[in-house]
């Protein structure tokens, strides 16, 4: 079984991955033990597996990159804070506002194209805090970034934003749900980008392939308060070996092809492109596009698209295609076989 998709070509999200045969082996056999106690021998290779990985000094599994986020904000912040992030940064747009409720933290949003900002940009809305101002405590970056594009921050800016931040005296979180496609798109190592920040997450559920499962890493200091609120939230688990298997089956078979889908996104985007879409230049495993150049609207594309049985989404009044280990050359070539069809009939 090499990660069948539930529709003939899923290119909804790599969250989409069906755990393959080797994967779902590795599960069944996993060692397990109780994780609330710290028993789970599986998961606790992982979390090493993960900290060497970035370099860090420990790490620890929760049920959900959203998780990691709140968890992130809450061990980095003091209720009444300030968070600076990008404008469409996953924490802020599609948590349901959890920070807010649960760290009672106000965003401070920059506007940005690529989902990068700069230092200044930073100090323009970094704010040291008064009896009536927010102090801005944290600044949370995302790599890649989903909805600006699946795009790489520049290493050289952000380090650039963390040195700025940590002199202006705030804490640098990163939202790595796709830390693992900037390392492979970029070439950079991950303790690269992690090194600079004070915690950082990668995502189970996405590169790696596992069903579920994210991990939060940092020095000891910061992910012992992060486990506190794991356990405060909610987040821990019993015989979690068994996600963490998958993820640590992940790392071995599916992290190292990502290039792969990276090159899938860019035959995607060049047929989309021919056949008349405005399609924004992938840098990963994400092709934002409009096709109403094309003559259809972006809500319409992905209805019809999907009657021809490939599935994609709207984001932000563009179409979001998305590769990944389920999606082969065969399914790139469908869809764009799809696309042309559809849009040949509309114009
Ligand atoms: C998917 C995603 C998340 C949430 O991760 P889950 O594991 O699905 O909860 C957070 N941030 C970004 C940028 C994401 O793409």
């Amino acid at each position: 079984m090499t990660g069948a998709t539930p529709g003939p070509v899923d290119l909804f999200s790599d969250t989409h991955t069906i755990p393959d045969a080797g994967m779902r082996r590795a599960m069944a056999e996993a060692e397990v033990g109780d994780e609330q106690l710290g028993e789970d021998p599986t998961t606790a290779a992982l979390e090493r597996r993960v900290s060497e990985m970035l370099g860090t000094e420990a790490a620890v599994l929760l049920p959900t990159g959203s998780m990691c986020n709140k968890v992130g904000v809450a061990s980095l912040t003091r209720p009444g804070d300030a968070v600076v992030v990008d404008s469409m940064a996953h924490v802020l747009r599609f948590e349901g506002g959890g920070p807010a409720v649960l760290s009672g933290v106000v965003f401070e949003p920059i506007a940005t194209t690529l989902g990068h900002f700069t230092p200044e940009q930073f100090l323009a809305v970094a704010n040291v805090g008064s009896v009536y101002q927010s102090r801005t405590s944290l600044v949370c970056l995302e790599q890649t970034h989903n909805f600006a594009g699946g795009t790489v921050w520049p290493l050289a800016r952000y380090r650039a934003v963390c040195d700025t931040a940590r002199e202006f005296g705030a804490a640098v979180f990163t939202d790595g749900a796709r830390l693992f496609n900037a390392v492979a798109a970029s070439g950079i190592p991950a303790a690269e980008w992690a090194a600079p920040v004070d915690a950082l997450w990668v995502d189970c559920s996405k590169a790696v392939g596992a069903p579920g499962g994210a991990v939060l890493a940092g020095s000891a200091e910061v992910v012992e308060r992060a486990t506190r609120f794991k356990y405060l939230f909610g987040g821990a688990m019993r015989q979690s070996g068994v996600l963490a298997a998958a993820a640590l089956y992940g790392l071995d078979h599916n992290v190292p092809r990502l290039a792969e889908d990276h090159r899938r996104a860019a035959d995607l985007a060049a047929g989309l492109a021919s056949a008349g879409c405005d399609v924004q230049v992938p840098e990963t495993n994400m092709v934002f596009f409009d096709p109403s150049p094309a003559g259809c609207a972006a809500d319409r594309f992905v209805a019809e698209m999907g009657r021809r049985g490939v599935r994609t989404s709207t984001a932000a009044g563009r179409v979001r295609a998305v590769t990944h280990v389920g999606v082969d050359d065969e399914g790139i070539a469908a869809a764009v076989a799809a696309a042309e069809d559809l849009l040949r009939s509309e114009s």
